[in-house]
């Protein structure tokens, strides 16, 4: 029999090959053919006499990724359709298809016949859990190789079998430890924790897996043997007793009960290793059925894993302008945020001219990508040979005549329209006619900006986020004259970095800073009630937010906050700010010298290492405090994810956002909006626009009118519409079909 994802090489031993290899893919992933193709060839396995054994490799340069998009899709599709159609059977047929994987996987590992799988890449999810279905795993010894059960990051849990294999294979210690946070394992490490049984050069990789078979490994798993234990010892045991009181406490600690799928993962493996291993199958498939109709499971499937991708790919990218090939790109100042820039286009392979007003500064801007090279070259992460290539890729210069040849140029000189004005005139002069002009202004708008552009077509916004070589995110800023070829080369750019973009039209702050200012203005508005600081700061992490308001100001800057606000009044007049927070900016900033982590003082102190940065004793004397007693948690909470939320529909209601995906994906990414939620729109529409236009209108009563719901979101309310089914981003692309 022949198979599009597999081939089947039997040698003279009886050892079969099975290679996985999708046609047309750059990676295998589980898709409903595929499980209906390894189905067949265990079948075939079993059927064949001649066939001692299994050793299942990849035909790509990695393992496999695991489950396919689609796939998981399909799994809501069907729930949703379900639900609908067959309401009483909907759960049933569910967990009857979650049981499929597990099921198939279950009878590879009691076919009788020894599979080993040879893992020579990247293996996650789905991949390792067949992978550990297996009675052996040798994985090649290489920086390729990169194991993990990665699914509670996007609020589901390892469903086929990894909850019950991996505590049965390693102590439930660290088993609770891999699942809970989806931690990557080096081959290396994967070994040490029982989870692979040999390392192998990867030239050599076939070779020992098929050794494991010749050297008569059996094909009966561990737990499938009478008397098994578990290796970290039974809940009963001194090490069980230590471990699992103290598990929900800490699993607590890391999510403040946010993260459903996290629970469950403690709770499968926690009921699971103590009934026999099918039973214990059952047991996960029960609970990952439930965690699959959690909203939390939906949103994040949706805009961690499936919207991230699309966008990754161009879902926004203007269709028919060809593809860009970035031969060169100019940076223009070579400060805080240019000399990364000129990192990570150097990190992708493009040549990068680093420019600033003297040689030294340019040379000075270099030094930032050496000094990463180095660090990382220490830490094991590159090769001296590839930090050197990369470094030969930036060249600092001073003279503009050298962006002649330059597709694509960034700026990031001094946030002023005059340096600026200076800047694009300057770079215009020498620019080929093709090439795209890009602004990394943060709060200027790039309407105006082009102005100064004799091509405003193909004048476009790139806003980084710092620290650039961390953040996943760019906001992608059109003019009112931008064309799609600047945007096109933009995106293409974006991706060739490796980073997610969303596309946003012009305003004031863009998408990303409305809300983090939003999220900041709201604990100036706390701090002003006197509830106490650092409540402020517990109550958002509760909420799901990575980073405390006020430790978030103090990293951005308060002086920047006070110069954001000033320049709001300027241009915009009194009314559009809140006095009471220019009033508490001015005080920190002016009378008191506090300006953020830079200067050491700021809603925080920051006392030399190794003490640790703490709330600043004197907040609590600025206004008069009030008691936690007096104070509702959840009203704190719901105060912060809706102001944000609500700033985020005003964008949409506005038009400067017009893709729910980018405004959830932007959201997580840019500030870590919540990331159970989905994000800004999908917190709306997960609750549903009528109880969060009610929750806007409680608030909106103690807290002032900012929390006023807006007239879209009352509307969506009286029709009980959501944001994906209003601007549905997928009929634009049906509508063009
Ligand atoms: P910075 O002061 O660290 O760097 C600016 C650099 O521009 C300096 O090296 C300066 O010498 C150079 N420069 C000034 N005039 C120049 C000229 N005429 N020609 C060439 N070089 C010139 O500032 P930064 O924090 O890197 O910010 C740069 C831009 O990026 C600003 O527009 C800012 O709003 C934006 N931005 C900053 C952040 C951030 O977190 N700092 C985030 C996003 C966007």
């Amino acid at each position: 029999m022949t198979y599009t994802n597999f081939t089947i090489e039997t040698d003279a031993d009886g050892i079969a090959l099975v290679t996985w290899d999708m046609p047309g893919k750059s990676m295998n992933v589980f898709t409903a053919e595929v499980l209906r193709e390894l189905a067949a060839v265990n079948d075939a396995v079993v059927k064949d006499e001649a066939i001692k054994g299994v050793v299942f490799t990849s035909g790509k340069a990695t393992f496999s990724g695991g489950a396919d998009l689609s796939m998981i899709k399909g799994m809501f599709t069907f729930q949703a359709e379900e639900k609908k159609k067959n309401p009483e059977t909907a759960a049933q047929k569910l967990f009857e298809l979650c049981g499929e994987m597990t099921g198939l996987f279950r009878k590879i590992e009691t076919s009788g016949k020894p599979w080993v799988s040879a893992i020579n890449g990247t293996c996650m999810g789905g991949a390792f859990e067949l992978s550990l279905a297996c009675h052996g795993r040798v994985a090649s010894n290489s920086k390729a190789v990169k194991i993990a059960l990665p699914e509670v990051k996007v609020g589901i849990f390892p469903g086929a079998g990894g909850t019950q294999r991996v505590p049965r294979l390693t102590n439930a210690q660290d088993a609770l430890q891999m699942m809970t946070t989806g931690q990557t394992l080096t081959p290396q490490r994967a070994k040490a924790l029982g989870l692979v049984h040999e390392l192998a050069a990867p030239e050599a990789l076939i070779d020992a897996a098929k050794a494991m078979i010749k050297n008569g490994l059996k094909a009966v798993q561990p737990w499938d043997e009478k008397g098994f234990k578990a290796p970290g010892g039974s809940m009963w045991s001194a090490a069980g007793a230590q471990l699992w009181p103290a598990a929900s406490g800490i699993l607590r600690r890391e999510t403040y009960g946010n993260y459903p799928g996290a629970l469950a993962i403690v709770k499968c493996v926690y009921e699971g290793l103590q009934v026999p291993f099918d039973t214990a199958l059952k047991i996960e498939q029960r609970y990952f059925t439930q965690i699959l109709q959690t909203t939390e499971a939906f949103s994040m499937i949706r805009s961690l894993f499936v919207s991230m991708q699309e966008l990754g790919k161009g879902a926004r990218r203007p269709a028919g302008v060809p593809k860009s090939d970035f031969k060169h790109v100019g940076v223009i100042g070579a400060g805080f945020m240019g000399a990364s820039i000129a990192y990570v286009t150097a990190a992708a392979g493009i040549p990068v001219t680093l420019i600033d007003r003297d040689i030294d500064a340019a040379t000075k801007g270099k030094a930032h990508s050496e000094g990463l090279v180095k660090d990382s070259v220490a830490k094991g992460r590159m090769t001296q040979e590839k930090g050197e290539q990369l470094l030969a890729l930036i060249t600092p210069s001073a003279d503009y005549a050298d962006l002649k040849t330059a597709d694509f140029v960034v700026e990031a000189v001094f946030e002023d329209r005059k340096v600026k004005k200076d800047v694009i005139e300057a770079v215009e002069a020498v620019l080929s006619p093709d090439a795209i002009f890009a602004s990394n202004t943060s709060t200027l708008p790039i309407t105006g900006l082009a102005e100064n552009s004799k091509r405003p077509a193909q004048f476009i916004g790139v806003h980084f986020f710092s620290p650039v070589e961390k953040m996943m995110l760019t906001e992608v800023i059109l003019g009112k004259e931008t064309g799609d070829a600047a945007l096109a080369r933009a995106l293409d750019y974006v991706a060739a970095i490796k980073k997610t973009p969303i596309v946003v039209n012009d305003t004031r702050g863009f998408y990303v800073n409305r809300c983090v200012f939003r999220y900041i203005h709201e604990a100036y508005d706390m701090l002003i009630e006197g509830v106490p600081a650092v409540m402020i700061e517990n109550v958002a992490k509760m909420a799901g937010m990575p980073v405390g308001p006020l430790s978030l100001n103090d990293e951005v800057a308060i002086d920047l906050s006070q110069k954001i606000l000033k320049a709001t009044v300027a241009d915009l007049g009194e009314q559009a700010v809140d006095p009471a927070h220019l009033e508490l900016v001015n005080k920190l900033v002016d009378d008191l010298d506090r300006r953020g982590r830079k200067n050491g003082k700021g809603f925080y102190d920051y006392p030399e290492k190794p003490a640790k940065k703490h709330i600043w004793a004197g907040l609590k004397d600025l206004y008069p405090q009030k008691s936690a007693d007096e104070l509702d948690v959840q009203t704190l909470k719901d105060r912060f994810l809706v102001t944000i939320a609500l700033e985020a529909a005003r964008t949409i209601e506005e038009g400067i956002v017009t893709d729910p995906r980018e405004a959830d994906v932007g959201s997580i990414l840019g500030f870590g909006f919540a990331p159970y939620t989905g994000g800004t729109l999908s917190y709306i529409d997960g609750m549903g626009a009528k109880a969060f236009v009610a929750l806007c209108e409680k608030l909106a009563l103690s807290y002032g009118d900012h929390f006023a719901p807006t007239p879209l979101l009352k509307d969506m309310a009286a029709k009980g519409e959501t944001f994906y089914g209003r601007f549905d981003p997928y009929a634009k692309v049906a509508a063009a079909a």
